[in-house]
């Protein structure tokens, strides 16, 4: 199984580390092959090369579009050195046999990242590197594929160990990268031509990510976990940087993506916000005149759950922010940016990671949501449906005040990020009870009560904050009960897509019960 490598065929978009690697490669005895823009670097290094060209006879041409597509180059990666029919097509035909390839490819993926437009993304389109790739891969009973500048030092570090050989362990391990590499290529493509033509998403398109990151472990730590990027370059997560603090958890990732989405609601220009999550739903969320008054209101809401919490501004972090943060543990703080002063409050907090994203992710964009069912996946658009005044309807005696029509907005777009069956309750721009991922309707409003109930006990107020509150839920009441179990809990205004059957009784209730109540005609499930 040990296979020695005689020939390689180099051809690099990215060139780091192409010089040393080469130098490394030829001093072994290994003859080089490349294209154009590789040869030339290596020529000016005083590095012998033979050019593809010469191989093929053919120039490269079309603007690079045809370069290496050709027999001589993929009969000699394909061919099988143990199979004599093989053999003899090499020697009939003059190829010589090709059994390392260094290919990485056109920058596809960053020209789509930096804006480019249509004709220049389809330019970047790499057909001949993906061939060579693939056709390698397939061959690695023989052939070494390296696609990943990191596996640059691996393969020297294989070879000195094999006298100028590789393992087909080692060969299978660069094969599966390999196929790793194409598939998410084709899948950027794929991605990229659907947001092109917005129309057909999400029917048709490939899915591939780029491993960003292995866990520790998943969910539970019986679980392997890894974390992929999509290549999307939404703010948020994936390239947010993280300034200190441990290794994220899956946990952490996932709770803290949800934190960010959450409070990427609240434009800045209309004041601070702050948002607590804990195992993925909000335990407080809320505004403030300053950031550090957002984050204590939000941690009002429920200080018993906030603990061991994920923490999600909309503003730079300042130093009273941060101090005030730093009372308790918290795991995760993401934050458009911090201060000086912040970081260096926060430095001494080991266990505390914090990181800082460019700018906040806009919840109107385009983008698709999977989730795993066995034997495959649901894909379906991101939830960026939001309601403007306009298409409110007020359906009671009572209209709502101007108070409570913030109340309420502010309470639906905290709703469309809490598990379903989500209730919400909120007060003067903060929330004062969230009850979250109940079965039924109700008990997320007696829920989300009783922990308002509870919080009033624990800080010593004469009354639970949900009295004069609002409440929003992310579906529409099917019977009376829960929205009277709001009002029992001091609710004075409720907003609700409607659409029940039973609209009417719920509406009556209302009345009966001077609630003031809108329905946006939209709804946002959550599991
Ligand atoms: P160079 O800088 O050496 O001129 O070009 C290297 C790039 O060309 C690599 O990214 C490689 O994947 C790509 N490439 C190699 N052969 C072909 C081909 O036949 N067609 C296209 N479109 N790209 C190729």
């Amino acid at each position: 199984a040990l296979h020695p490598v005689r020939r390689a065929l180099i051809s690099v978009s990215d060139k780091s580390g192409l010089i040393d690697l080469a130098k490394a490669l030829t001093g072994r005895g290994i003859e080089l092959l490349s294209t154009g823009g590789s040869a030339k670097m290596l020529r000016e290094a005083g590095l012998e090369v033979r050019d593809v060209a010469e191989i093929t006879g053919f120039p490269e041409m079309m603007d690079g579009r045809v370069k290496t597509l050709h027999p001589a180059v993929h009969g000699g990666l394909l061919a099988l050195r143990d199979d004599a029919a093989h053999v003899e097509a090499m020697n009939t035909h003059n190829i010589g046999a090709i059994d390392l390839l260094i290919v990485n490819l056109y920058p596809f993926e960053e020209t789509v990242a930096k804006g480019g437009d249509y004709d220049d993304c389809i330019e970047n389109i790499d057909i001949g590197g993906p061939a060579m790739i693939r056709a390698g891969a397939k061959n690695h009973k023989f052939v070494n594929v390296v696609v990943d500048t990191a596996d640059y030092q691996p393969l020297l570090d294989e070879l000195e160990a094999n006298d100028g050989a590789t393992s087909y362990a080692f060969r299978q391990k660069l094969a599966l990268t390999a196929y790793a590499r194409t598939g998410a290529y084709d899948a950027a493509v794929s991605a990229w031509m659907t947001g092109a033509l917005a129309e057909v998403a999400p029917r048709r398109r490939a899915f591939a990510g780029t491993l960003a990151q292995t866990l520790r472990y998943g969910e539970n730590p019986h679980q392997t976990a890894a974390f992929y990027t999509d290549g999307s370059n939404r703010p948020g997560l994936a390239n947010a940087v993280q300034v200190q603090g441990k290794e994220l958890s899956y946990n952490n990732i996932n709770d803290t993506d949800a934190a960010f989405e959450l409070v990427s609601e609240f434009l800045p220009a209309n004041g601070p916000a702050c948002a607590i999550i804990k195992h993925a739903n909000p335990c407080g969320v809320a505004r403030g005149q300053t950031l550090r008054e957002a984050y204590m209101r939000a941690f009002d809401c429920d200080r018993t759950s906030a603990f061991g919490g994920i923490i999600a501004l909309n503003e730079t972090l300042d130093e009273e922010t941060a101090a005030e943060i730093s009372e308790i543990f918290t795991e995760v703080i993401i934050a458009p940016g911090a201060s000086d002063a912040a970081k260096a409050l926060l430095a001494s907090k080991k266990n505390l990671r914090l990181l800082l994203t460019p700018g906040l992710a806009d919840p109107t964009t385009a983008g698709l949501m999977f989730k795993q069912v066995s034997g495959g996946f649901l894909v379906q658009d991101r939830d960026n449906g939001h309601i403007d005044m306009d298409d409110l309807r007020v359906v009671t005696k009572r209209q709502p005040s101007e108070k409570e029509m913030a109340d309420m907005l502010f309470a639906w777009k905290v709703a469309k990020h809490v598990k379903s069956n989500a209730i919400v309750y909120v007060k003067d721009g903060a929330t004062v009870g969230v009850g979250a991922g109940q079965m039924s309707r109700v008990d997320s409003c007696r829920i989300a009560a009783q922990k308002s109930r509870d919080m009033a006990e624990a800080m010593g107020l004469a009354e639970p904050l949900t009295i004069g509150s609002v409440v929003a839920s992310d579906a529409f009441f099917p019977f009376a009960d829960g929205l009277l179990t709001a009002a029992e809990a001091g609710a004075t205004a409720v907003i609700q897509p409607g659409g029940s059957m039973r609209d009417q009784a719920v509406i009556d209730a209302a009345d009966e019960a001077g609630l003031a109540m809108v329905l946006t005609g939209m709804r946002h499930f959550r599991h």
